[in-house]
């Protein structure tokens, strides 16, 4: 099989460090700006930043519909942080743009100015038994979810990372660590939705 290609959207945002570890797993990576970039790609991953700067970007580079009709023909689509928010069908009192991939409600910033960023230890049952060190830098949350996502993480009884389908959500920050495991998760599940494919 030939190897994965994963587009990273390259807007704005932590979009290098993705790459970098998708790499390290021995990925094909492609810096997504332009509608071009989409045609043979695998996946694609939303990057943390500024979810309202990433979403008046995707739709100035005329990028906003394209991605949504590749995810709607199937390719999977992982955001992290800002991703997340971007990913949501919902944002709590906010009429930002948004690619409303996923059926969920976000909340910006939910973790309050006090924490702006933390680390703990997050179990994902789904991606290992061992936890996760996740970093969250001002963070999201999800309020609310409908009944074909499914949660697979909490912190302090709040929803930091679900899956829909091919869909996946964290409210953090993956590609800051050196831990590669939900990078190789987010593969599992491009893998599998090329073999149907
Ligand atoms: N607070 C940012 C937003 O609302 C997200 C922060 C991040 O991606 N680290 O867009």
């Amino acid at each position: 099989m030939d190897k994965l290609k994963i587009g990273v959207l390259a807007m704005q945002g932590a979009f290098v460090e993705h790459e970098q570890m998708l790499q390290s797993l021995g990925c094909d990576t492609v810096q997504v700006r332009k509608v071009e970039h989409l045609a043979d790609l695998d996946g694609l991953i939303i990057p943390g930043g500024e979810s309202t700067t990433i979403g008046k970007l995707l739709v100035d580079f005329g990028l906003a519909e394209s991605v949504q009709e590749r995810a709607q023909q199937g390719m999977p689509v992982w955001g992290t942080c800002a991703g997340l928010i971007l990913m949501a069908k919902e944002i709590a009192g906010s009429e930002q743009y948004r690619l409303g991939l996923m059926d969920i409600t976000a909340v910006r910033n939910a973790f309050g100015r006090q924490v702006d960023s933390f680390e703990v230890p997050l179990a994902i049952d789904e991606v290992s038994s061992e936890p996760y060190p996740a970093i969250f830098i001002r963070a999201p949350f999800i309020e609310k979810a409908g009944p074909s996502v499914k949660i697979l993480a909490e912190h302090n009884g709040k929803v930091v990372m679900a899956r829909q389908g091919s869909f996946l959500a964290s409210a953090f920050h993956p590609e800051l660590t050196q831990d590669c495991r939900i990078h190789a998760y987010f593969m599992d599940i491009v893998r599998e939705s090329r073999q149907k494919a």
